[in-house]
């Protein structure tokens, strides 16, 4: 009797997932990264005060003072209040009486927020994009793990907007874009003070970024998100008007790359897409971001069972991107991956920056092309070439 046949999912063990996992992400280094711990000021009161040893004395007992007129709802309301503030808000609260610092300590979605993304908590705060967003929102985020854009899994958060993107949305979708307050000025015609009044305005982190091309960037900049930049003109102006504020030609005195940019962001959609932009021919004035990356940092993924993703890329992709670099990769997978009149270098660079959930992880490489041909490698006891990557 024939010993019964395995049942596909059950090849891909931990181990293989792992093995199957791509060990280095080089393309999604590009973002805001390595920013230290929590500024006091967001730490609780028990992380600020943390015993030195085992020895230390306990600390003193609390002295008792008044949350004002929180006290009188019960504490499942001030809580939904509490939530509804964002970070700063709520240190500024902790800091006026040590009843509200145990408060704000003991908040839920607070305490949720501080263990799973301090980081972008400090990353928030150092870019000015703190009192932006209520709590509340960025637990939403860390438990959602869809892309605001594609809806596909998104595993980068941009802070402006307090959205979670993927990386190819970041490259592909100019309505995710910053650029600066003069810009904003020439192509939307709001002023400094509309802007600064009505919009997040991002202080950049001097370093190194970029989603496609990198770059450095010693100084800081003050940006505007390109989608909240034209809903605001929108609403100052009104949508027809809005659309006149782009000349039909190119004016003498700008620059056609200057001019190809204002076209991007006037052809930027309020909306999201909700479908897989790489998959679409480049757009003939496409012009690369000025500051990809600058304002998006990598965001993990809380889901409904409290496991934690930070994404995983496909090492199979990997191998199918250098496959066609080196003219080996079949034609009929080709085609079955690029749609015609798009460029294939485009899809195959966009499958080696996706990231996937644990779950979607396991959905792609069952079909995956390149990890079929890594299987049969790895079966017939051989490893893969192009292993190093
Ligand atoms: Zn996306
Ligand atoms: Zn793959």
């Amino acid at each position: 009797m024939e010993a019964p046949t395995t049942p596909p999912d059950d090849r891909f063990t931990p181990e293989l997932v792992e093995r199957l996992t791509c060990p280095k992400e080089y393309n999604l280094k590009g973002m805001i990264r390595e920013l230290g711990p929590l500024p006091p000021a967001l730490a609780t009161s028990t992380e600020q005060h943390r015993p030195a040893s085992p020895i230390s004395p306990p600390p003193s007992p609390p002295c008792l003072s008044s949350l004002g007129d929180l006290e009188c709802l019960p504490v499942e309301l001030w809580h939904m209040v509490l939530e509804f503030l964002d970070a700063q808000a709520l240190v500024r609260l902790a800091q006026t009486s040590h009843a509200a610092r145990l408060a704000v300590d003991a908040l839920p979605v607070y305490c949720e927020v501080r263990k799973h993304m301090p980081d972008v908590l400090v990353a928030l705060s150092r870019t000015r994009m703190l009192r932006h967003h209520a709590v509340a929102q960025l637990r939403a985020v860390l438990r959602d793990s869809r892309c605001a854009s594609c809806f596909g899994y998104g595993g980068f958060l941009l802070l402006p907007t307090c959205e979670r993107v993927c990386f190819d949305c970041l490259h592909e979708n100019r309505a995710l874009r910053m650029t600066t307050l003069g810009n904003v000025r020439e192509c939307f015609r709001l002023t400094t003070k509309q802007m600064e009044t009505r919009l997040p305005v991002f202080y950049t982190i001097p370093g190194s970024y970029g989603v496609r091309w990198h770059k450095h960037y010693p100084n800081v900049h003050r940006l505007i998100n390109v989608r909240q930049a034209k809903a605001l003109a929108i609403t100052m102006h009104g949508e027809e008007q809005t659309k006149k504020l782009l000349a039909p030609t190119k004016p003498g005195n700008m620059s056609i790359r200057k001019y190809h940019i204002f076209q991007g962001f006037h052809e930027a959609s309020l909306t999201p897409p909700g479908k897989d932009l790489t998959l679409l021919p480049t757009p003939l004035n496409w012009v690369e971001d000025d500051f990809g990356g600058v304002a998006s940092m990598r965001m993990p993924y809380l889901d409904a069972r409290g496991r934690m993703h930070r994404g995983r890329c496909c090492r199979g992709c990997r191998r199918m991107k250098r496959m066609f670099s080196d003219g080996q990769l079949p034609d009929d997978t080709v085609s079955g991956l690029v749609p015609d009149g798009v460029d294939p270098n485009a899809v195959l660079d966009a499958l080696v920056t996706r990231l996937y959930s644990d779950d979607s992880f396991i959905d792609h490489v069952r079909d995956c092309f390149g990890v079929q041909q890594l299987l049969s490698f790895w079966d017939e006891g051989h490893e893969d070439e192009y292993q190093s990557d």
